[in-house]
């Protein structure tokens, strides 16, 4: 018989099961209470987008854009976006003189790649790499800015990346993540107000450094940097650009690329042989505007006064277009090379990008499989979670009270099996020790004649009989 090949999940994806979903479910329930009594939301946006609002938004020259998003053009005829594309070259004289089938061809090429971006816009999708940049769209979309401001929003769920997979690197990733969007009143110059700004910052670092706590995760170092705004960055980029290139020989083919696409995360560079030469580029808290030095001062008095312990890190960069001033990074024990559970900051302009009112984002997502991760390598993984009641059952009268039994127990919130056949007393009890159990429950032939059941308790052998009344309330003592 030709053996069936079998399924694998794809690289990068992974199953994840019990007993492990138990701890992913407790850290997802933290996150909902702990971001709850800061006032926070939940917003469920859909998995998938266009792809040009994370062109748009992360920015085309990431590595996020450029290289790791899953999108398609989602039109399966093709039939919308060729309808397009031939609207578009009869106006431009481009339609080719050829027809019919072999047209028909081209143009379908043309669109399943995507080419004329601008054409087959409305039909270009992608898996989303990240949130923030729903979050924005949704708050346009839904004229949140009419809300009581700022409106503070967090969500769980998963990501997609094309990666290289690794450990703590996934294709479909978890993230759980938090934005406090406000919308600038019109004649307010977006410059002032720097104290309450920080003050914002502080609060949402404040609450994941709580909620790591709470969840008892170790080694948590949190890093802080100011990376500018409009006005002062660039003139820091073309200055660390310009000092990039007279070491540009001593750089390595990713660093050498970066001077010219985003000299900044050149100060990312893990390798070893650019440490020192990067140890002596300019940095930018010597090159900052007056709004972004007071603002960053007053960042770090605010997080001074709410207890939270942070590191400067002048080489924290953040990957995405679209952060401003304060950003920060947070790493945790028990990761090897992929050990930042967090990255977020400020994202003022974002919202304004995407067609909406002026308005101040600031932000974080934690990467919830390295949480998990870490969690588990210090010990604070998840535990089966055994039955408190098997019922041992047998004879037909004793089934009807058996299912009576269990639909009882279960409505009072005891984890309950009930073996769907009947089977000897102990093959059943045998069951009812690898489960787990903390009680069976034996139900036959006497137990249902005189209405006074057979309690085992597993874990002593010891055996008694009550009745069922007795049995809920000892239940309800014990467990
Ligand atoms: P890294 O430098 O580790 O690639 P990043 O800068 O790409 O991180 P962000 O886009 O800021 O990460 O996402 C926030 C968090 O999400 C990260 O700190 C990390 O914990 C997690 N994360 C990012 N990419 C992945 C992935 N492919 N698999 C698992 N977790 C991820
Ligand atoms: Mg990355």
């Amino acid at each position: 018989m030709a053996e069936k090949k079998k399924f694998q999940a794809i690289k990068g994806t992974r199953d994840l099961l019990p007993p492990e979903t138990e701890l992913w479910n407790r850290v997802e329930q933290t996150a909902r209470e702990v971001f709850g009594t800061f006032g926070f939301g939940e917003i469920r946006p859909p998995i998938f987008e266009k792809t040009r609002l994370f062109e748009r938004a992360v920015g085309s020259e990431t590595d996020i854009v450029s290289k790791e998003m899953f999108n398609w053009v989602d039109d399966p005829d093709l039939s919308g976006a060729i309808t397009k594309i031939r609207a578009e070259m009869r106006n431009t004289k481009t339609l080719p003189a050829v027809d019919g089938t072999a047209a028909r061809a081209m143009l379908e090429k043309q669109a399943r790649m995507g080419a004329f971006n601008n054409l087959a816009e409305r039909v270009r999708v992608a898996l989303r790499p990240e949130v923030t940049a729903s979050v924005c769209r949704a708050y346009i979309e839904h004229e949140m800015h009419a809300l009581p401001q700022p409106v503070k929003l967090y969500y769980t769920g998963p990501m997609f990346r094309r990666e290289r997979p690794q450990k703590g690197r996934y294709r479909q990733f978890y993230q759980i993540g938090a934005e406090v969007l406000e919308m600038v009143p019109p004649n307010q110059d977006p410059a002032k107000n720097i104290e309450k700004d920080a003050a914002v910052d502080a609060e949402v670092i404040e609450m994941v450094m709580a909620f790591f706590a709470r969840l008892g995760l170790e080694g948590v170092k949190l890093e802080i940097n100011s990376i500018g705004d409009r006005e002062c960055r660039p003139k820091y980029v073309e200055l660390l650009r310009a000092e990039l290139m007279k070491v540009k020989d001593k750089l390595g083919p990713d660093s050498q690329r970066r001077i010219e696409t985003n000299p900044l995360r050149v100060l990312d560079s893990k390798l070893e042989s650019e440490q020192t030469i990067i140890a002596g580029l300019p940095k930018i808290a010597d090159h900052l505007c007056a709004n972004c030095a007071g603002q960053y001062a007053e960042v770090k008095r605010q997080l001074g006064m709410r207890g939270v312990v942070f590191e400067e890190n002048w080489r924290l960069v953040r990957g995405l277009d679209y952060y401003m001033r304060t950003t920060f990074e947070i790493t945790a024990r028990g990761l090897g090379s992929q050990n930042a559970v967090c990255g977020g900051g400020r994202y003022d302009g974002l919202v304004e990008l995407l067609g909406g009112p002026p308005t101040k984002g600031i932000g974080f997502a934690i990467g919830e499989d390295r949480l998990i991760l870490s969690l588990q390598e210090a010990g604070k993984g998840g535990v089966a979670q055994g039955r408190d009641v098997f019922v041992a059952w047998m004879g037909e009268k004793a089934q009807a009270t058996a299912i009576a039994a269990a639909q009882k127990l279960r409505a009072a919130g005891f984890r309950v099996e009930l073996p769907p056949v009947e089977q000897k007393f102990g093959k059943a009890l045998g069951q009812a020790d690898k489960l787990g159990a903390r009680y069976a429950l034996i139900l036959g032939d006497d137990e249902i004649a005189t209405g006074q059941w057979t309690v085992k308790t597993l874990a002593d052998g010891s055996q008694t009989k009550m009745s069922e009344a007795e049995f809920l309330e000892m239940l309800r003592k014990s467990l």
